[in-house]
């Protein structure tokens, strides 16, 4: 072989091999750096689909998400902690099993359906209503008059065929808002209300029913003309539902256990057209105590981890309030509680409530993002009464409630959905948290 070819042969050799390392090391960074977000995001995804009906309380879909997550724990060869994964408890929920259409009558006779969560919303706590709604707006200056709700009803209902009455408190200042807080809630103990609004609807679900339904309608659509509606609600008793917890037990046997929460549950439907897919709030949570469930399940601690996903989160933390009370392993045992809601975003980093309480483990979180470049912001905030960790925090449980924030602003609407949600820092957090817990050991126990 002449020494050119020989060279030529080396060198092919070599790019060769080159190649290969460049392409087993690129395959090896993309599947570690990339595993977390999509598992997460195929999750999420599962989660806010239709069949789940917004993990709520039309179509059982709350006990659907539930059987999603036990699965998942036991695949990831969570332990159960009594008999099964599931703690089961209930309360009362109002709901919109079936019809909820609403169709504007105009004067030329043409017909406009309204989209339900778009242009029109029912309040949470509204019982069913079918016929054709004919409201009067009424007067601001007639709600400070001196006489009662049920005169001002009356009297701003007087003389045409009114059958409800409308406010609309567009323009009006902050402070007469705050004197009229609740004022609609008051109207209709007597007559059907419709609150005229502009900008993103927020919902919410009910344990109670008013005597009358309250309708949130857009400027846009509230010309006066009546509204036909064919509205089902049904007031559940006794609605049974479950929180969700698995154990991974620790290298030596102890009590020590860090436990991470996500609320799994969100407002489920309006109406078998429209629901409510809680992408950010919070599938995005459940998915993270997923992937975490996993890391845990191949990586034993020094301490035992338990995952509870909780249920009735959304009509006031009833999971996680049922859990304290009937807690499955002692309260006392804990050393550090983290629950997660809202985690779909971090372009804008992360708040974490308790974070100005719990200074040292707050301190050692900053450390590791520093140390390890992760999130542009970690924000601590106080004592707050605003999610699943609220219930620990009262019995002197040591805990932080972390959510995103970044520019997705859907809460509560129908565009929560995945599709709208940026998965930005799923990796960095996912590193962060088990970073954090690794590194627990270094504090001293509260
Ligand atoms: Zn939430």
């Amino acid at each position: 072989m002449k020494l050119w070819q020989s060279l030529f042969k080396n060198y092919v050799a070599d790019l060769i091999k080159n190649k290969y390392i460049v392409v087993i090391v690129a395959l090896f960074c993309t599947s570690f750096s990339f595993s977390q977000v999509d598992e997460v995001k195929k999750m999420v995804q599962q989660l806010c689909s239709p069949s789940f009906h917004g993990r709520g309380y039309v179509n059982g879909g709350d006990s659907i998400a539930a059987a999603f997550i036990a699965n998942a724990f036991q695949t990831k060869g969570l332990q159960k902690v009594g008999a099964s994964y599931y703690q089961r408890f209930s309360f009362p929920v109002n709901t919109f099993p079936d019809k909820a259409s609403f169709v504007v009558k105009k004067t030329d006779n043409s017909e406009e359906a309204l989209i339900v969560g778009r242009d029109v919303l029912v309040k949470e706590n509204s019982p069913s209503y079918h016929g054709t709604l004919i409201y009067r707006i009424v007067p601001t200056k007639l709600l400070f008059v001196e006489d009662s709700i049920q005169q001002i009803v009356r009297k701003a209902m007087e003389g045409n065929s009114y059958n409800s009455i409308a406010i609309d408190l567009r323009g009006v200042g902050s402070d007469t808002l705050k004197i009229l807080k609740g004022v609609e809630k008051q109207f209709a103990q007597f007559a059907p209300v419709v609150v005229i609004t502009e900008g993103k609807f927020t919902w919410s679900v009910a344990g109670e029913q008013l005597n009358n339904p309250i309708f949130e309608l857009q400027a846009n659509k509230a010309d006066g003309s009546p509204i036909k509606i064919q509205l089902d609600a049904k007031l559940q008793p006794n609605h049974s539902t479950q929180n969700v917890v698995g154990f991974i037990p620790a290298k030596k046997k102890t009590k020590s256990t860090i436990v991470f929460t996500a609320h799994y549950d969100h407002l489920g439907r309006l109406g078998q057209e429209t629901y409510f897919p809680g992408g950010n709030d919070n599938a995005s949570g459940t998915a993270m105590l997923i992937a975490l469930a996993d890391y845990f399940s191949k990586n034993p601690m020094n301490y035992n981890v338990l995952f509870i996903a909780f249920a009735g989160e959304e009509i006031g933390l009833l999971g996680s309030k049922y859990y304290t009370e009937n807690p499955l392993m002692p309260l006392k045992d804990i050393r550090f509680l983290i629950n997660l809601d809202i985690f779909g975003s971090g372009e804008d980093g992360i708040t974490v409530v308790n974070g100005a309480i719990f200074q040292d483990y707050f301190d050692l979180l900053t450390a590791i993002n520093d140390e390890k470049q992760l999130l542009t912001q970690i924000k601590a905030r106080g004592y707050a009464a605003n999610s699943d960790h609220y219930w620990f925090t009262e019995k002197g449980v040591p805990s932080f409630f972390i959510y995103t924030m970044g520019p997705n602003r859907n809460y509560h609407d129908i565009d929560d959905t995945y599709e709208n949600l940026s998965f930005a820092e799923v990796n960095d957090l996912h590193t962060l948290l088990l970073s954090f817990i690794e590194k627990i050991d270094t504090l001293k126990k509260k």
